[in-house]
C-alpha cells in the first residue's frame, strides 16, 4: 500500500485550482493524470522580464514590465479587428491589443484613468509602441505578482503556460517532507540539493544554466528516477535468484553429438556464450540471462546446445518464437540436428488442433518430448510439461517484458526454470541496463566466418522503375529478392495497399515469380508464401515489415527498401540482415524520397558505412533518443521522464552500483535509508517491485 503521505501527489491533477476537466484531459496526455506527473513535468525554458520606467526602441521585442495610465478603450468594430486600449507609459503612448478581447473583462481589468503594471513583449506597429495580449496586468501595489523570471513549460495545443505556473505554485507549496533516500556521500560529492529543494529549484529556474540537464537540481531528480528503475530491477532479479533453481550440469553426451554433427565450427563468441549459459545452468540458482547477438550471428545453434544440456539432465526444454514463421524456421533448423542425437522434438502453435494437439500435449506431459518449439500457444493453460528445465524466448521485444516470467511458471512446483532470452536487436549498453538490468547478459559480437559484406546503396526513389527492371540479372542467377514496401504511419491498411501496388507492378515484369506477404493475411497464407520463397518457387517477395525478424533464406541476396527514410535505423539494419546470409554477396538498396533532412541523411550514411549492429544502435540512440529507438511501447523499454540516457549515462552506472550495494546491505529495505527508498519507489510508481520485498 502506498504511504498516506503520498496520497495527495497521487490524486488527479484536476484537484488543483485552474485545472478543469478539459485542461485536465490535455495535461493527462502531455504529462500524466496525477499531480505527481506534473512534478516531473519540468520547465524547458525561461522567460525573463525587465522592469522599465520608460519605453525605448532598445526594449523592442523584449519582455518588459511597465507602469501605464489607461486612457481609452476602443472595442473592436468587427470580428477581425482587435480590441485596443490606449495608455501612456512614461512619456510615450502604448497601445494594448487584444484579439477576441471581451469588453466587460477588459474594462474591469483596465479601467479608464487607472494606473496599472502591465507585462509583455514590446512591439512596434504602425510607428507606435504596442503590446499584444499582455501576460500580466496588476495594480501598482501588487508588483510582486508579476515574476521577473517565469518558467516556460513544454506545452501542447490548447494549453497555456500560465496553467502550469499556477499548478506548480500550488503543488510546490504542499510538497510532503520525505526522508532523504540518497547516500549523503553521493549528495556531497555531486553537490546535489535534497529532493524537495531540487523540485523547487527545477521549477524555478533563474538562468539558462538551471535548465541544463546537469544542473544540480535536475541531475538529482534524474538520478532519483534512475535509481528507482535500477532498484526495481535489482529487486526482481534478487527475487528470481532466491527462488530455488536446479543445478543442471549435463554429462556432455548429447551436446557433443550435436556439436560434431554441425557442418561448421562454432565461433569463439558462440563458445563463450555457451560457457556462460551452461555455467548458469549448472549453478543451483536460477538463470535469467539475455543473449544478444546481431542478425546472423548464430544464436539458434547456441539455443539448441543449451537445450541439449537440459535434456542430458533429464529435463525438458522449450524455445518460443514471436511468430508462426519463426517458430517453424527454428523447428526446421533444430529438428534434424536434435534427432541425430536421439532427441524428440515437437512444435506447438495456434494451428495445432484437435486430436493431433491432444496427442502432442499428452506426450509432452508424460515427458516423451524433449524439446518443444512454439509460439504464444505455449502459454496456454493445458500445455503442461513433465519437467521443464529451460525456457528460451527468442526476439524478446515482440513479447514484452512481463512475459519473461510466464513461461518459467510452467516448471515443476518449487523447481525453478532457467530462462534465456535471445534478442537480435543490438541494444546499446545504456539501454540494456535500464530494460534488462535484472538479467545477466551474454553477447555474440562476432559473426561466423565467410560472410560476405552487404553492399549498401542509397538511391533516389525516382529511379524505382530502373531498379525494378534491373532485377532480371539476379533472377537469372537463381538469386532471391526481398522488396519491402513503405511503412505508412499508423495504418496497416495503407501499408497493404502500397505493397499490393508494388506487387502488381513487379508481377507485370516478372509474372508468377513474384509473391506478396503482408500483415493482414491469414497465418496459413503467409506461411505458404514464405515456404514458396524459401523453396525457390517464387524469387521476389514483396512484403511489408512482417519479414523483419529472423527469417533465414540463404539464397536471398537483394534487399530493396522503399522509403527507407521512414524506417528506424535499427529496423533497416534488421532488414538488411536478411541478405548475405549464404555464400553469395548481398546488396541492399535504400530507396529514399528526397529531400532528406540532415538527420535522415546521417542515418542512411551510418548504414552505408557500418554493418555493426551495436554501432548502428548507438548512433541511432544518439540521433533519435531512447524513446524512439525501438518504439518504446513494443520494446518494453522503460520511458524516463527526467533522465536522459544519453546525457545521464554516468549517473545510470552509479545508480546500478548503488542499487546493488543497497540491497546487498539491506535486502528487505528495513534500515532508515531502506525505508526512505521505499518512498522513492512509490514516487516513481515501482509499486510492483515493492511487492518483491516480502515473498
Ligand atoms: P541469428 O543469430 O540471426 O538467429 P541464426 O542462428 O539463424 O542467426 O544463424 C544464421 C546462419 O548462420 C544459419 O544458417 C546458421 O546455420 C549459420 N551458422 C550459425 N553458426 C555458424 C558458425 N559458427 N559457422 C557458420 N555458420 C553458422
Ligand atoms: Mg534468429
Amino acid at each position: 500500500m502506498r504511504p498516506e503521505i503520498l496520497y495527495q501527489l497521487f490524486s488527479p491533477a484536476t484537484r488543483l485550482n485552474g485545472i478543469g476537466p478539459r485542461t485536465g484531459a490535455l495535461i493527462e496526455k502531455l504529462a500524466g493524470p496525477n499531480i505527481v506527473d506534473l512534478l516531473w513535468h519540468l520547465p524547458s525554458g525561461l522567460l525573463t522580464r525587465e522592469r522599465v520606467d520608460h519605453l525605448s526602441a532598445d526594449y523592442l521585442e523584449r519582455q518588459i514590465v511597465i507602469r501605464v495610465t489607461v486612457e481609452q478603450h476602443f472595442p473592436s468594430r468587427n470580428r477581425r479587428a482587435p480590441y485596443r486600449i490606449s495608455t501612456r507609459a512614461g512619456g510615450d503612448a502604448l497601445t494594448l491589443t487584444y484579439f477576441n478581447g471581451r469588453e466587460q473583462y477588459l474594462r474591469q481589468q483596465l479601467p479608464e484613468g487607472a494606473e496599472r503594471l502591465v507585462s509583455g513583449r514590446l512591439e512596434e506597429y504602425g510607428g507606435a509602441y504596442q503590446m499584444t495580449h499582455p501576460d500580466h496586468v496588476a495594480p501598482i501595489e501588487a508588483a510582486d505578482s508579476i515574476p521577473l523570471n517565469e518558467p516556460v513549460y513544454p506545452l501542447t495545443a490548447g494549453l497555456v503556460n500560465a496553467t502550469f505556473v499556477k499548478a506548480a505554485r500550488q503543488f510546490l507549496a504542499t510538497l510532503p517532507e520525505l526522508p532523504e533516500w540518497l547516500d549523503p556521500a553521493l549528495l556531497a560529492r555531486e553537490k546535489w540539493p535534497g529532493w524537495k529543494e531540487s523540485l523547487l529549484a527545477a521549477h524555478h529556474p533563474r538562468s539558462e544554466e538551471d535548465l541544463a540537464r546537469d544542473a544540480p537540481a535536475r541531475a538529482r531528480l534524474a538520478y532519483d528516477e534512475l535509481l528507482a528503475n535500477q532498484l526495481a530491477l535489482e529487486l526482481v532479479r534478487r527475487r528470481m535468484k532466491r527462488k530455488p533453481g536446479r543445478a543442471m550440469a549435463g554429462d556432455g553426451r548429447l551436446y557433443d553429438k550435436i556439436k560434431s554433427a554441425l557442418p561448421y565450427r562454432l565461433t569463439g563468441a558462440q563458445m563463450q556464450a555457451l560457457t556462460e549459459i551452461t555455467g548458469d545452468m549448472a549453478a543451483p540458482h536460477r538463470m535469467l540471462r539475455l543473449l544478444q547477438g546481431d542478425v546472423g550471428s548464430g544464436k539458434t545453434v547456441v539455443a539448441l546446445l543449451a537445450m541439449a544440456v537440459a535434456v542430458e539432465t533429464g529435463a525438458q526444454a522449450t524455445l518460443m518464437a514471436p511468430t508462426e514463421i519463426l517458430a517453424r524456421q527454428h523447428f526446421n533448423a533444430i529438428q534434424p540436428l536434435a534427432e541425430t542425437a536421439g532427441l524428440k522434438t515437437e512444435i506447438i502453435t495456434g494451428r495445432l488442433k484437435g486430436k493431433k494437439r491432444s496427442e502432442v500435449l499428452e506426450r509432452l506431459e508424460q515427458g516423451k518430448i524433449d524439446i518443444v518449439v512454439g509460439t504464444h500457444a505455449l502459454f496456454q493453460e493445458d500445455v503442461r510439461f513433465h519437467d521443464l528445465g529451460l525456457a528460451i524466448i527468442d526476439e524478446q521485444h515482440r513479447f514484452g517484458v512481463h512475459q519473461r516470467l510466464r513461461l518459467s511458471a510452467k516448471g515443476r512446483e518449487g523447481g525453478g526454470v532457467d530462462v534465456l532470452v535471445m534478442t537480435a536487436t543490438p541494444i546499446p549498453r545504456t539501454l540494456a541496463l535500464t530494460a534488462y538490468g535484472d538479467m545477466d547478459i551474454s553477447v555474440i559480437a562476432e559473426k561466423p566466418p565467410g560472410r560476405q559484406p552487404v553492399e549498401t546503396r542509397a538511391i533516389d526513389l525516382s529511379r524505382l522503375d530502373s531498379v525494378a527492371e534491373g532485377l532480371e540479372r539476379k533472377l537469372a542467377a537463381g538469386e532471391r529478392i526481398y522488396w519491402v514496401c513503405p511503412l505508412v504511419e499508423e495504418s496497416q491498411l495503407l501499408d497493404v495497399a502500397a505493397a499490393e501496388e508494388r506487387f502488381e507492378m513487379l508481377q507485370h515484369l516478372y509474372g508468377d515469380r513474384v509473391g506478396l506477404i503482408h500483415g493482414r493475411q491469414k497465418p496459413e497464407e503467409k506461411d505458404e508464401t514464405m515456404r514458396r520463397f524459401m523453396a525457390g518457387e517464387i524469387s521476389i517477395l514483396v512484403a511489408t515489415t512482417v519479414i523483419e525478424v529472423g527469417v533465414d533464406v540463404p539464397e536471398a541476396t537483394v534487399m530493396i527498401i522503399e522509403h527507407a527514410e521512414r524506417f528506424g535505423l535499427a529496423q533497416l539494419h534488421q532488414l538488411r540482415g536478411r541478405v548475405g546470409r549464404g555464400q553469395l554477396p548481398g546488396v541492399c538498396l535504400l530507396l529514399y524520397a528526397p529531400p532528406l533532412g540532415a538527420t535522415q541523411k546521417a542515418r542512411l550514411a551510418i548504414l552505408r558505412e557500418s554493418e555493426d549492429g551495436f554501432r548502428i544502435a548507438e548512433e541511432d540512440l544518439r540521433l533519435r533518443g531512447a524513446g524512439e529507438l525501438l518504439g518504446t511501447k513494443q520494446s518494453g523499454l522503460p520511458e524516463f521522464r527526467l533522465a536522459d540516457l544519453q546525457a545521464h549515462s554516468r549517473l545510470l552506472a552509479i545508480a546500478r552500483d548503488d542499487a546493488r550495494l543497497i540491497l546487498e546491505k539491506d535486502p528487505e529495505l528495513k534500515s532508515p535509508r531502506g525505508i526512505a527508498l521505499k518512498f522513492l519507489l512509490y514516487l516513481f510508481e515501482r509499486d510492483a517491485a515493492i511487492q518483491n520485498l516480502s515473498g
